[in-house]
């Protein structure tokens, strides 16, 4: 059965996090992500935007995070990660780095040091992901997904990355903690029938180009289509190369408290994270 759309949203105008991420906002756990595309909180997209060559250390300096998951996709680009669990590595073009920050962790998220000498273009998703209650406190995590170790399935007029969850018989490398099915999709101009399962959230994030959903409404780049939990099938078609993210994933039925990098289920722990935070209880973080 078909899903039908329920609502589509543009992202929001272009900010800067820290001094070299420009992204644009298309939902956070304020709006979207409170309760309706749970267990997702947060995305952000680094829509391509060009660097000089520099000796400057651009990027986001340290800095926390509790309660939930970050998901940091690159597509152009290369991005260095340093946290205090002890984990560091690099991202770049097709590569992803699942990180979990559980009971919490500080980490840095700068242009890798060949990028800032070579200048060019950046281009790169962060989507956050939430962790239920029982694991909010879990012990940090670092997954970096090479390229090479994300299968691809051709589908119809599309070749789809699944990073995590399956398409199919085929499975995504990234390890979650509730079921979620990552899929990064390039589309000629043609169609393809995605399958997906019942009652899950589901939403696309249109990246590049243009597409239209259920044969009816045309999609612009930069724009998320959120898709009703009934019925299990989203066709989508282009007329030329477009590329678009699917969310889906079980929803995590359960309060959402957020202050900053704190994604949490009431006030009170988000005042234990902050006071946790303050006093180096974070992992690897003592002041
Ligand atoms: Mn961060």
């Amino acid at each position: 059965m078909k899903k039908n759309i329920v609502s589509v949203h543009r992202a929001r105008a272009p900010h800067m996090v820290g001094d070299g991420l420009p992204v644009r906002n298309v939902f956070s756990y304020t709006d979207l992500g409170k309760r309706e595309l749970s267990p997702f909180l947060m995305l952000d997209y680094g829509m391509p935007s060009q660097f000089k060559p520099t000796e400057e250390i651009l990027g986001v300096g340290m800095h926390p995070h509790r309660g939930f998951e970050t998901v940091t996709l690159a597509f152009q680009g290369r991005l260095q990660h340093r946290d205090t669990a002890g984990n560091h590595g690099e991202i770049g073009p097709g590569d992803v780095q699942w990180m979990t920050a559980g009971s919490g962790v500080l980490h840095e998220e700068l242009h890798a040091p060949a990028f800032r000498k070579s200048g060019g273009t950046l281009q790169m998703l962060q989507l956050w992901v939430n962790l239920p209650a029982e694991l909010k406190m879990t012990q940090p995590r670092y997954q970096t997904l090479e390229n090479v170790d994300i299968p691809v399935v051709e589908l119809g007029g599309a070749r789809v990355r699944v990073i995590s969850g399956s398409l199919g018989e085929t499975q995504g490398p990234a390890h979650t903690f509730t079921p979620i099915n990552l899929w990064d999709v390039q589309l000629g101009a043609g169609e393809v029938n995605l399958s997906v399962p019942e009652d899950y959230t589901t939403a696309l994030f249109v990246m590049e180009g243009k597409v239209t959903v259920n044969g009816a409404r045309e999609v612009e780049d930069s724009t998320i289509v959120v898709l009703e939990k009934k019925g299990t099938d989203i066709l989508v078609s282009a007329s030329a190369d477009a590329r678009f993210i699917v969310l889906n994933g079980q929803p995590i039925d359960e309060p959402v408290v957020g202050y900053g990098p704190f994604v949490m289920n009431t006030q009170e722990q988000i005042a234990e994270a902050m006071k946790d935070y303050s006093a180096g209880r974070f992992a690897g973080a003592k002041r």
